[in-house]
């Protein structure tokens, strides 16, 4: 039996009936890059007069965050014995948004996937599971809300139920699936599949079983519509053994429904010429002004104040992916140069966290660290760093070095990803077409990242008006939201015109 798409026209002016799931969004809640995505993607595809809706988790902060609510409906959800409310209010005063509130799983506040002892919630798949059929509910208009979306843009494994659970559906909305992280995948033991109460067929290879784990992105990987990633260079990567966790083949199977969108950035909410964080405001004609900030930087982090210094920034998830134990490494070296200065902003593993205090401490002269999540000193950072690092080891996008192209920061960056999507490195070739934008490196290695560093000491000594050259050029690339969501609405319409078939029942 074929799917009967709700959505049949292929004008492409017409507006879609959109709901975005994810488990956490800007302003309400975040941990990390999907909160940005989740908060800036459906705005911009409002403002594009597409009908888009987003649906969360109920977290307290949510919940204090985004009221006024009102109840919307009550639902009745397998595998759930209480019935779940559905909230529903309005982002920005624009953006519809439900909410799915069952207190007993999502009335915790903090991390919403951890707990305050840093391990993941030991309920996190009923957590999840249930969010899912809250979402199947809303899709498949059986909330009450007269409403039935034409496509769901399904985020990373916490919604990675989704696309299997209504898949066997008749009258199913379109699905697109969106990879922000592969390296998060939402598995659980097999007993969690009972547990469940999960359509027993979909306990196979073809379906949730992953090496006899119950696997929540593979129900999105191998289900959605559509699938996505957020750089063109991680959607091929992930089809490798490198970067694909076992995973690959699967991928690989999907390859022609499978493609990579960049992220865009909030031009709004990260804009030197406006930024109510920092000191110093500047834009691309004003470049000269940044060098305040950096004063002011060095000042708020207790750093002597020494205009000569080169400032490198950091800030990020203290994890092995993001590359820190390379910096870690090369701090001793940084420390014995002179006019050196590294300040660094994170929280993460516990070792790491240890390791980079010791050496703020051992190293007062020269390096300054921060050990926690301090969104407006992120901002600071960006604005007030000369270069900023980012070795990761594989980045699906990256934000981080988006914002610091736009802070007139140069970006030092590992060739993977996202990464490599966005930073031109400075070559001869670069500088003389007017093309580069930082310092990019190839092997995630202490050495390699050292040689990149030297490179921009290097070039940050030549003539002033070079290293403004190649931090205005990083200023004038455009990021922003618009480009990225026309792509999305081109893969909505393609999941919506071209879904899978219906399984044959
Ligand atoms: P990821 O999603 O893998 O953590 P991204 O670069 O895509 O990496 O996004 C990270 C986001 O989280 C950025 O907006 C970054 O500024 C922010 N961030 C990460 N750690 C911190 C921190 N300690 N304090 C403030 N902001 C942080």
């Amino acid at each position: 039996m074929d799917n009967a798409a709700p959505f049949s026209s292929t004008d492409s002016q017409q507006s879609l009936k959109i709901l975005f799931a994810a488990s956490e969004a800007q302003p309400l809640i975040k941990t990390g890059g999907l909160a940005d995505v989740a908060g800036s993607l459906p705005p911009t595809l409002r403002h594009m007069n597409h009908d888009i809706r987003l649906i969360l988790p109920a977290y307290p902060e949510v919940v204090e965050r985004a009221i006024p609510l009102k109840e919307a409906a009550t639902l009745y959800l397998a595998g759930h014995t209480e019935p779940v409310r559905l909230l529903s209010g309005m982002l920005f005063g624009h953006l519809p948004l439900y909410l799915v509130d069952a207190p007993e799983l999502f009335g915790r506040p903090g991390n919403p996937y951890v707990g305050p002892d840093g391990h993941d919630w030991p309920d996190n798949a009923q957590r999840f599971a249930l969010f899912c059929r809250a979402v199947v509910a809303v899709a498949l208009n059986q909330a009450d809300q007269h409403w039935q979306p034409d496509i769901i843009h399904c985020n990373d494994w916490q919604t990675g139920l989704v696309p299997p659970l209504l898949h066997h559906e008749g009258n199913r909305p379109a699905t697109l699936f969106t990879i922000h992280n592969l390296a998060y995948q939402g598995l659980f033991d097999q007993a969690i599949f009972q547990q469940l109460q999960l359509p027993s067929e979909l306990w196979s290879h073809e379906g949730l079983e992953f090496h006899d784990k119950l696997s929540f992105i593979k129900g999105g990987l191998a289900f959605a519509d559509r699938l996505n990633t957020v750089s063109p260079t991680y959607a091929d990567e992930i089809c490798t053994s490198e970067f694909g966790y076992g995973l690959e083949g699967l991928l690989r199977h999907r390859q022609n429904r499978l493609s990579g969108i960049l992220n865009g950035i909030d031009y709004h909410y990260w804009n030197p010429a406006a930024d109510p964080y920092i000191h110093q405001h500047f834009d691309h004609n004003t470049f000269e002004l940044k060098q305040i900030n950096k004063q002011q930087l060095q000042q708020e982090m207790g750093l002597p104040q020494n205009k000569k210094a080169f400032l490198l920034g950091y800030v990020g998830r203290l994890v092995e992916q993001k590359g820190i134990d390379l910096v870690l490494e090369l701090l001793p070296k940084l420390a014995r140069i002179e006019n050196i200065q590294v300040v660094l902003l994170g929280s993460g593993m516990a070792h790491f966290e240890e390791a980079l205090s010791d050496a703020s401490e051992r190293y007062l002269d020269n390096i300054a660290i921060h050990i926690g999540y301090n969104e407006q000193l992120a901002h600071r950072i960006e604005a007030g760093s000369d270069c900023f690092l980012m070795p990761s080891r594989f980045e699906p996008c990256g934000l981080n070095q988006l914002y610091s192209l736009r802070y007139g920061t140069v970006p030092i960056v590992r060739h993977t990803g996202g990464l490599a999507d966005t930073v031109v490195d400075v070559t001869a070739q670069s500088l003389l077409d007017g093309s580069a934008t930082g310092f990019v490196f190839d092997h995630p290695t202490a050495p390699a990242l050292w040689e990149a560093i030297e490179r921009a000491i290097e070039f940050y000594h030549r003539p002033e008006s070079w290293w403004q050259k190649l931090a205005v050029t990083g200023m004038q690339q455009d990021f922003s939201w618009p480009s990225s969501a026309t792509q999305y609405v081109e893969l909505y319409r393609e999941a919506i015109l071209n879904p899978i078939p219906n399984p044959v029942r």
